[in-house]
């Protein structure tokens, strides 16, 4: 087994410390280039992360949104049964088979030319 000895007969101690200085310099230079560059990297990620997470809830309001502007659930005027459908299309009741519009966020059945449409309404 060999130690290390600071070799050759003594006054180089001024290398040594310039060695000290050098090894020291590098290590701030790594420490500091890692230092920014992990501070980017983790940046990064949280920004990735951040977008990532935004992205769904976003699009999940603007989904939420386009669906209430665009998709009507009311009740048949006919039966009562409660349906879907999207703004400004016409459809079937699918329980009782009568053909509805969406028409002010409301269902209404389609009046057929020349017949009279009688609304009644109940007053109690
Ligand atoms: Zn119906």
């Amino acid at each position: 087994m060999k130690f290390y000895t600071f070799s050759s007969g003594g006054g180089n101690s001024n290398d040594r410390f310039s060695g000290l200085r050098f090894w020291l310099t590098t290590f701030l230079v790594v420490w500091g280039l890692s230092f920014l560059g992990l501070g980017w990297i983790v940046n990064s990620v949280f920004i990735l992360i951040g977008v990532l997470v935004a992205i769904p809830i976003i699009g999940a309001i603007a989904l939420q949104w386009w669906l209430s502007r665009s998709i009507v659930t009311s009740s048949c005027p006919v039966c009562e049964h409660t349906s879907t459908a999207t703004v400004n299309s016409q459809f079937y009741c699918p329980s009782c088979g009568e053909p509805l519009q969406v028409e002010n966020r409301k269902f209404a059945r389609i009046s057929i030319p020349g017949t009279i449409d009688i609304q009644v309404e109940t007053i109690d």
